[in-house]
């Protein structure tokens, strides 16, 4: 018998496991409120990532004089960007649904929610509709926190959400929240011009990350007049009209006392699961009180045949780790996971931050070995240590690898620098295969190439 199988969103975890499902001979009903692709392509990586692409072509236009070319100064043209950045995720969306329903999965348009252990009801436009499962998939993803001091408006005080691009560019602009997603727009904003300051809660950017790394991109923040406000917490954010010349401001106070002028700000400080409004009591399906969906190794929930992947399971929130989470639950859900089936093991994902210069890292961290007591071989070498990056004319970051001193099998690694979020695949590929730093310093790699700086690290 066929088995139905119907996903709740089709964000990456949702549409990929209805494409390996579907291949593998499942019978495959993805409910979808909004659009194909998900947040993912609608609001995060993909709109984030164009800006920071147009971002970069701006700030590397202002220093065109080190290429030797003459210098020019580009204006945004805010309906080209948003043209440009609609045109990406039209182009995405649209090659998505049209690989999923290639495999011959339906589409509904709608908002779904659990009517027992074995049934859900969708509402959409026509009316609503009951539809039985044999297994489920709940990839219903995640949307900003919003904290109860600050109420965002889409104008002045903006999440995530409003900022791809912004209705007006900013003039300032007050970054609250330095984790990942807050310095991607503190480089963002900065590199279209904007005097930015950035409320760091603690005392270093990107708290967890390898201090050398975040020293990095402290000094290009500095550099380029960003100010951060270290160890201060924002405790609220207010439209004021500033008595002086009438213009409108925006008003950050800190619990340190000190306060923000801007002309906007915007609210980086994380998410929270879109799990409210899918009764998932009535299939049984527990929550944890911050209601993300606790998951197996397989993304199995509390009920044996319903499964949860992407946002929602409280994994690593990247759109990366729930595409493979979904390949894996098509596969276990298929029977794959008897044959030739690798768990997801969360530690060896490879993740990347893009700001100037790019960040990535994947495995073992040079703390968390420490911590751990565990033996170590750290290896460090410059970019200007390679031609390339001469040639480049940004020589700034390094390669660090980190390997076990006994077997030389690499086990981490972190790349600061150009192109850090392709590089760091080397590593992670190492990493995930049990590779050895001899395996990565005997392969032929090219010159000139920023990649000679991990064949050296490695060596
Ligand atoms: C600003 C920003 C930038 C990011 N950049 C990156 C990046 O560069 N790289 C990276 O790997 N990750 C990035 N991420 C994280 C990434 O966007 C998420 O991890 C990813 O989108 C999660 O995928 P998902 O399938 O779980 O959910 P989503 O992509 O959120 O998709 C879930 C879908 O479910 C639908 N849905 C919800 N409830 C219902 C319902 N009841 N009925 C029907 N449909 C429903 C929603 O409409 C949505 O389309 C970024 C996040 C942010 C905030």
């Amino acid at each position: 018998m066929t088995t139905r199988f119907v996903i709740i969103g089709g964000g990456p975890a949702g549409n990929n496991a209805a494409t390996y499902a579907a291949r593998l001979g499942a019978q495959v009903t993805v409910i979808e409120r909004d659009v194909i692709g998900g947040a993912a392509h609608l609001w995060d990586c993909i709109p984030s990532k164009t800006m920071i692409a147009t971002g970069g072509a701006m700030s590397f236009s202002r220093r065109l004089e080190v290429m030797g070319l003459e210098q020019s100064d580009p204006e945004v043209d805010v309906e080209g960007l948003t043209s440009r950045i609609e045109g990406i995720k039209h182009h995405m969306q649209a090659d998505t649904t049209q690989l999923l329903t290639s495999q011959g999965v339906r589409l509904i348009r709608g908002t779904a929610r659990f009517t027992g252990s074995h049934t859900v009801e969708v509402a959409g436009a026509d009316g609503t509709e009951v539809l039985e499962f044999d297994a489920a998939l709940v990839a219903t993803g995640s949307r900003p926190r919003i904290p109860d001091w600050c109420s965002p408006d889409g104008d002045r005080i903006l999440t995530t959400r409003d900022c791809y691009p912004p209705k007006v560019f900013p003039e300032s602009v007050t970054v609250v929240g330095s984790g990942v997603t807050g310095v991607e727009f503190v480089h963002m904003f900065s590199s279209f011009g904007a005097d930015v300051t950035l409320v760091v809660s603690r005392q270093q950017v990107l708290p967890g990350k390898d201090p050398e790394v975040a020293a990095v991109l402290e000094d290009d923040f500095l550099q380029r007049g960003v100010k951060l406000l270290k160890g201060a917490r924002a405790t609220s954010i207010e439209r004021v009209v500033d008595d002086a010349d009438g213009t409108e401001r925006v008003v950050v106070s800190c619990d340190d006392g000190r306060v923000v002028r801007s002309t906007h700000a915007v609210l980086a400080i994380g998410s929270v699961p879109n799990t409210g409004d899918l009764d998932l009591a009535a299939a049984g399906v527990e929550v944890d009180g911050g209601g993300y969906i606790p998951i197996d190794h397989n993304c199995v929930t509390s009920q044996l045949h319903i499964y949860a992947a992407g946002d929602v399971s409280g994994k690593l929130p990247l759109s990366s780790v729930a595409s493979m989470q979904g390949r894996k639950v098509a596969e276990r859900l298929m029977g794959l996971h008897q044959r030739d089936h690798r768990h997801l093991d969360y530690d060896k994902a490879a993740s990347a931050i893009f700001t100037e210069p790019e960040i990535a890292d994947v495995g073992l961290a040079e703390a968390e070995a420490f911590a751990s007591g565990r033996k170590i071989r750290v290896t460090k070498v410059p970019f200007s240590a390679t031609p390339k990056a001469l040639i480049n004319a940004d020589s700034r970051g390094f390669v660090k690898i980190i390997s076990d001193p006994a077997t030389g099998v690499v086990l981490g690694g972190s790349i600061v620098g150009r192109h850090a979020a392709e590089l760091i695949s080397v590593i992670a590929l190492a990493v995930t295969a049990n590779l050895k730093v001899t395996d990565i310093v005997e392969s032929l790699l090219v010159h000139p190439a920023l990649s000679e700086a991990l064949a050296e690290a490695a060596e």
